[in-house]
């Protein structure tokens, strides 16, 4: 009969409890659910509720479309990760960091004499080339590799690259490629968190970019900030912001804001030591299949230095970059996926598709279901030898 409540498509029958073998294992998207027992363990210290009076006005009581006990807090978030020099820099918000990555390359590019060209060094997050597409204009172009453009000889070109530390989709830490007078760098450190990487120093780079998304996990709130240096560069970004929304939803502020405050409860490091030990378990579970396999390889990351807890410590990037080692094997998503498991092609980040991103930020549903299957898939390769 019809269920009477809604599976997922992993479960059917009446109560949904009978898991479906040929389910596949999503590991496509970055959908940061691996947070989401953290937030039941801290249900009550993260629950908002909203009188239906409050909040209702275009501003708030000082005229700002920023809360300003969200910023606070934001920056004292960071003060404890150890990952960013705040001080000294003017804050925005954007819809998500993706509306701040517009923002940026727009206030960057807007009183230049000749079209920047925007670019990323590959493997690259495929949105910077997707957004400066979308958003075309007579001030900027996207142009792709920025080491191709590094290795030619053309230094006589505006250049605003895209920096993505860590990396998405291999996490590596990265600086910008590009160099000289001409060139500005929006660094996307979406993922510089203990979660996902050691932090060797803290960011301080001019225009500085990080979301709630990978932060706590809350990607549907639509939340992220910019830190930026520069008085003219902060106006121009912040005039984007006012001119395409008005300023962000008060009550993703709002939730934001109860989000850090919790965050912030005790020492303020438990969802650091929660996230990277989350992590780094799963790492350490993938790298241990994988190191199995003569057909698999992942990308190494070296042991490094933190800043935030103040020792060596180990690999936990939200990715793992899967390649395909068997000459034939050119095609390593559609290996994957005869063998049930959704990963995303390396084409996607202007690569080969010997190369595929398989995500390790969702939930520990789809993780061991991954790992389920790609044990099976590295069993499997002797046989076929
Ligand atoms: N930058 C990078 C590198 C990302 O991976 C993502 C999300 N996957 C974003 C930006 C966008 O995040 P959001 O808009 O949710 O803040």
């Amino acid at each position: 009969g019809k269920p009477v409540c809604e599976c997922n498509t992993c479960y059917g029958g009446p109560d949904c409890s009978l898991f479906s073998s040929d389910c596949a294992a999503d590991a496509n998207s970055g959908d940061p659910l691996f947070l989401e027992p953290f937030w039941m363990q801290h249900a009550t210290s993260s629950a908002v509720v909203i009188a239906g009076w409050h909040r209702m006005s275009y501003i708030f009581s000082d005229g700002s479309y920023i809360s300003q006990e969200l910023e606070n807090h934001i920056r004292r978030v960071h003060a404890i990760a150890r990952n960013a020099i705040t001080k000294g820099k003017y804050l925005i918000f954007g819809g998500g960091s993706t509306q701040l990555l517009a923002a940026a390359v727009y206030a960057l590019s807007m009183n230049l004499s000749t079209p920047a060209e925007v670019v990323a060094a590959t493997p690259a997050y495929p949105f910077y080339k997707t957004q400066t597409d979308f958003f075309q204009n007579m001030h900027f172009e996207y142009d792709g590799d920025a080491l191709l453009l590094k290795n030619s000889s053309d230094t006589t070109a505006n250049v605003i690259e895209f920096v993505t530390s860590p990396n998405n989709p291999d996490g590596n830490l990265r600086e910008a490629v590009s160099q000289g007078p001409l060139v500005s760098a929006i660094y996307d450190h979406a993922y510089y968190w203990p979660h996902f990487t050691a932090i060797p120093t803290p960011a301080n780079e001019d225009v500085m970019i990080f979301t709630i998304s990978k932060l706590t996990g809350h990607a549907g709130s639509r939340l992220g900030w910019a830190f930026v240096k520069d008085e003219d560069v902060y106006h121009k970004m912040q005039s984007y912001i006012e001119k395409a929304e008005m300023g962000i939803s008060r009550e993703a502020q709002l939730r934001a804001l109860k989000l850090m405050k919790a965050i912030l409860l005790g020492d303020g490091m438990e969802i650091f030591e929660y996230a990277y030990k989350k992590m780094s378990a799963r790492w350490q579970k993938l790298s241990n299949i994988i190191l199995l396999s003569q057909r698999f390889s992942i990308q190494e990351i070296p042991p490094l230095f933190c800043n935030f807890f103040e020792k060596v410590r180990g690999p936990s990037p939200a990715y793992a970059w899967l390649k395909c080692e068997r000459q034939e094997d050119k095609n390593c998503n559609a290996v994957l996926q005869a063998a049930n498991i959704i990963g995303r092609a390396g084409s996607l980040f202007n690569v080969e598709d010997r190369y595929a991103r398989l995500s390790l930020l969702k939930s520990d549903d789809d993780f061991n279901l991954l790992l389920l299957r790609l044990n099976k898939l590295v069993t499997e390769e002797d046989e076929h030898k």
